[in-house]
């Protein structure tokens, strides 16, 4: 008898979507991920590297070169200065990063904090810490931090809270006022935070990211966690960062060394090469992305579903409700994928309880405009 050490845990609703997608031959709008080329000229240097002998390990840290970019691609971003040494470590992939960051803080009967909808891989990071996490719902329609009910939320036990801006699935921002709230708020405490900002330059209309790298004080006792995967088409390439204060960074460290040791050497050094020849390729993501919504969202016009354009990330959520409101979302991700040829992903799953009333889809818009014109045309029958 094996006594699971996560009971609750099936197999991701990313895997089940894709798999469904490709056995019915469904376009795939479910898992995120582009369906278009990462640059040529990254590509090519991870050719370059693995020729030129780039191939044992890296620094347990991350190669110094890309730390260095990543240091200085937050600096023009957000205007402030981290030391790529003692505050940058780069992993396999922002979920290793995650995973890590709970690990290094929090021990046993801890208890965290996730907003519902949250991104379903920290509940079981948590879990494996020994913590609990505590749900606090997301407010209505706008899916915005509900503050009295962050407040009665937190115990002496409240170690962490986990954000996520651009918040995956719903592409709500939290502002610069809210991060301020937030740190009122738990000013006198002993809790960590954990920013999820892997989605950082996929903000739209001329919005500014509010980054916790950019809140001095919130810094302080953060982890703020990217991911290369998002930001340069590579989502396969499992390449993140964390960055956080030389404390923090340490006890992250000692957790990132016997969990992988280093992340993977010729990718690294492809990533620093491309950032240091393209710093503009952040600049131009906004725009690129931006484009791609707004060609899916007045593809979608004319549909029966209903939406409100995402403001970040690369998912735009569809209200069904006027199609088949006797189905859950679950129920309509299948039924789409099956009967229609569009694979979404049913937003229940990342509620610890899901809202009876709630008909939302999320569909990924990172795709080729053949791909979104052909995936509109089948939504528009439905
Ligand atoms: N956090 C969020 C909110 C995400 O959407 C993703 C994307 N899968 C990740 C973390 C993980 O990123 P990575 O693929 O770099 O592990
Ligand atoms: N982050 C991706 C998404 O939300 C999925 C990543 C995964 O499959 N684990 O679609």
């Amino acid at each position: 008898m094996i006594t699971s050490k996560l009971p609750n845990v099936g197999i991701t609703i990313f895997t089940q979507m894709s798999q469904l997608a490709a056995s019915s031959g469904a376009l795939n709008l479910s898992q995120g991920f582009p369906d278009f080329d990462a640059p040529q000229a990254l590509c090519d240097a991870v050719g370059r590297h693995i020729a030129n002998g780039h191939n044992q390990y890296s620094p347990m840290t991350g190669l110094p070169a890309l730390r260095q970019q990543v240091a200085a691609k937050i600096a023009r971003s957000y205007g402030v200065s981290v030391n790529a040494d003692t505050e940058v470590t780069i992993t396999p992939g922002a979920t290793q990063a995650i995973f890590c960051a709970i690990q290094a803080v929090i021990h046993s009967g801890d208890e965290v904090i996730v907003f519902d909808p949250a991104y379903d891989s920290y509940e079981p990071s948590v879990a494996l810490a020994g913590g609990r996490c505590v749900h606090v719902p997301l407010g209505g329609k706008d899916f915005a931090i509900d503050f009295q009910k962050l407040g009665e939320a937190l115990s002496p036990r409240t170690r962490m809270i986990i954000l996520n801006s651009p918040h995956n699935p719903s592409g709500a921002l939290i502002s610069r006022a809210e991060l301020d709230q937030l740190a009122a708020l738990i000013r006198d405490r002993d809790i960590y935070v954990i920013s999820d900002e892997v989605y950082e330059h996929l903000v739209f209309d001329g919005v500014a990211h509010a980054s916790v790298l950019a809140h001095e004080e919130l810094y302080r006792r953060a982890f703020v966690v990217s991911s290369f995967g998002k930001t340069y088409h590579v989502t396969g390439w499992k390449t993140g960062y964390v960055v956080a204060p030389p404390a923090l960074t340490e006890e992250l460290r000692k957790v990132h060394q016997y969990v992988s040791f280093c992340g993977v050497t010729p990718l690294q050094y492809a990533l620093a090469d491309f950032m240091a020849e393209h710093p503009e390729h952040v600049e131009e993501l906004p725009g690129f992305y931006q484009a791609k919504r707004d060609l899916f969202c007045d593809l979608l016009a004319p549909s029966r579903f209903s939406f409100t354009k995402v403001t970040g990330t690369y998912f735009q959520l569809l209200d069904y409700s006027q199609i088949r409101p006797d189905l859950n979302d679950v129920e309509m991700a299948r039924w789409m994928t099956r009967e229609h040829g569009v694979a979404a992903i049913p937003i229940s799953v990342f509620y610890q309880n899901p809202l009876q009333e709630q008909r939302l889809v999320r569909l990924c818009f990172a795709k080729r405009e053949e791909t979104l014109r052909q995936a509109a045309e089948k939504l528009c029958a439905i």
